[in-house]
């Protein structure tokens, strides 16, 4: 298995002045996999800063050009230096009204132009505590191998987000973590996709002092990091445990 991965997610936050102190501070490691993803109008800025780490959005257009007013297109990301774009987050979907088709288009449309989709799937409280996980996060990935099949699905990183981690402070223990993260990977593998080699990174409420415990898992290869990527030394401390743990 590759390294593992590290993605902050900045989510609407930041400024010039705030992101210089926070950029400045983040530096890559050895070990590990690191990326940023930065809202559009400071990729620039975080193109320019970051040295070694990668650098992502957090959402993209289905549309490449055209009438679209307000859309970012994939190959305007991938011009700017983008190498990742999440795609799918729970913000989006339940937000921004982003369905399982949309979700799909949108990681076709990362894939077209050379960008790796982030895929979050997971599932609210209700439906967990309804023993519907597999049920949701299976038709959330198949709508996704709908659009980009078992090559593009293979391409990709898959986020597993629990609705109810995210923002709450509330982390999936690490044994939740990794029965998700296994069963992925087995609908995967089931499914015709190679996931061995996938890379299956666990969001939600990940801090300084329980990333070393996930990323021990076996089928947790990295972490997608909100609120914790907004502070240097949580972010590269989250970072550190990444390397220990292998
Ligand atoms: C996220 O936004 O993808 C996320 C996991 O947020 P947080 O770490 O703040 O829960």
């Amino acid at each position: 298995m590759a390294q593992k991965l590290v993605v902050g997610n900045w989510k609407l936050n930041g400024s010039l002045a705030s992101n210089e102190a926070l950029l400045g501070a983040c530096c890559a490691l050895t070990g590990v996999d690191v990326a940023v993803c930065a809202p559009f109008p400071y990729l620039a800025q975080a193109a320019s800063r970051l040295d070694g780490i990668a650098l992502g959005a957090q959402t993209v257009s289905e549309f490449q050009f055209g009438a679209y007013t307000g859309e970012v297109s994939a190959e305007m990301l991938a011009e700017m230096g983008c190498r990742y774009v999440i795609v799918g987050h729970s913000e989006r979907r339940t937000l921004f009204g982003e369905d399982d088709a949309v979700v799909g288009r949108k990681a076709a449309a990362a894939l077209r132009a050379g960008l790796a989709p982030i895929v979050c799937v997971g599932e609210s409280l209700a439906e967990r505590e309804a023993g519907q996980v597999m049920e949701v996060i299976g038709r959330q990935l198949a709508a996704v191998q709908e659009s980009i099949g078992v090559q593009g699905l293979s391409r990709t990183v898959i986020a597993y987000e629990p609705v109810w981690a995210i923002g709450t402070g509330r982390a999936a223990s690490a044994s939740e973590a990794q029965e998700v993260h296994a069963a992925i990977r087995r609908w995967c593998t089931e499914h015709g996709v190679p996931a061995a080699e996938m890379r299956i990174l666990y969001g939600g409420s990940v801090k300084a002092d329980n990333a070393a415990e996930l990323f021990a898992m076996p089928d947790v290869d990295g972490g997608l990091i909100g609120g914790a990527s907004l502070v240097a030394r949580d972010f590269m401390a989250i970072c550190r445990a990444a390397v220990t743990a292998g």
